[in-house]
């Protein structure tokens, strides 16, 4: 017989909390004229208490400003060998070298697209990170046939 657990835990005993843990003072993670708030997710399975203390980040985890609510998803990352914050990252290396055409993120992998340009670094979720960079003389543009497309537009009566 199954009983509804007043606890709301589910049947795993798999129970997870969140707690706001501290306000970011880095530069890209600002709303609103302060820090967002970092929010971390700890999952515990057998009514374990959750130990924050000693959290790991997750792409769980998540930003909340303060003031206007808005969310964001957090790419601070930890595991055995270290811990950092692709965010971070990807802010100071544009500090640095200028403003992409782009950026792209695939959870805590970062792509920039210079004109001449790309730069993929972060962290790959399971133990290492990596930078690559790829680079090519912006006159190779015309070689590989890279047109820019027109396109007709129709313009009603009542505009013209
Ligand atoms: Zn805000």
């Amino acid at each position: 017989m199954i009983y509804p657990n007043p606890l709301g835990q589910r049947m795993n005993g798999q129970k997870t909390f969140t707690k706001m843990m501290f306000q970011s003072e880095e530069p890209v993670h600002q709303c609103c004229g302060e820090g967002m708030w970092f929010v971390a997710h700890e999952t515990t399975w057998g009514g374990d208490e959750p130990d924050f203390e000693n959290h790991y980040e997750s792409l769980d985890d998540y930003w909340v400003c303060g003031t206007c609510l808005t969310e964001k998803p957090s790419r601070r990352y930890r595991d055995w060998f270290g811990r950092g914050d692709t965010d971070v990252e990807v802010h100071e290396h544009i500090e640095e070298n200028g403003e992409p055409l782009k950026v792209m993120f695939n959870d805590y992998m970062a792509c920039l697209v210079y004109p001449d340009a790309v730069l993929v670094f972060g962290y790959d979720g399971n133990e290492y990170c990596h930078a690559f960079g790829f680079q090519t003389p912006p006159t190779d543009i015309h070689p590989l046939n890279l047109r820019i497309r027109e396109e007709i537009v129709l313009i009603s009566d009542e505009e013209e």
